[in-house]
């Protein structure tokens, strides 16, 4: 094998490197329609995982770009909370789902794919949901799709 003596090139692969962002912030400078953002509160937001588990898989993010919950301070959690029962509440008006994971992932080992800026996970599920599909197939049936699932959520959270 043979190498090529390139220097020049690191200041443009580190340019790229840096350049990779964080999808929950770059997702706040999108507009509306194209962020997948469902709400906008005082300190966290509402976005549809553009990567469902399952139908109407949403999270809820801080906009300080932290990686664990413990670099906010207890009693700016309250939002957080709050969001989430309003969150399940209403997918249940709407999806009708008969259950919820809720839940994060911190660190690579627990299967964080975005690991720097730490959210909250709302993975409605529904009875029979977890059939052979996902398991054997790796393929999730999703009933509604993500631009109509947006445009629901959306509504609602302007109520
Ligand atoms: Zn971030």
């Amino acid at each position: 094998m043979k190498f090529l003596s390139a220097p020049w090139r690191w200041d443009f692969i580190s340019s790229l490197i840096k350049k990779k962002g964080c999808v929950f912030c770059d997702a706040l400078k999108l507009p509306e329609k194209d962020s997948l953002i469902c709400f906008k509160g005082k300190d966290y937001f509402v976005i549809l995982n553009k990567y469902p588990y399952n139908t109407a898989h949403v999270m809820i993010v801080p906009y300080v770009h932290v990686d664990t919950p413990d670099k906010i301070a207890p009693r700016e959690t309250i939002e957080m909370w709050e969001l989430m029962n309003r969150t399940m509440a209403i997918i249940k008006d709407k999806f009708h789902p008969s259950g919820f994971n809720v839940g994060m992932n911190i660190g690579r080992a627990a299967g964080a794919g975005i690991r720097d800026h730490f959210h909250l996970h709302i993975v409605p599920r529904w009875d029979g949901d977890a059939n052979f599909m996902p398991v054997v197939g790796k393929t999730r049936v999703l009933s509604y799709s993500i631009e109509t699932i947006f445009e629901i959520l959306l509504n609602e959270f302007k109520k």
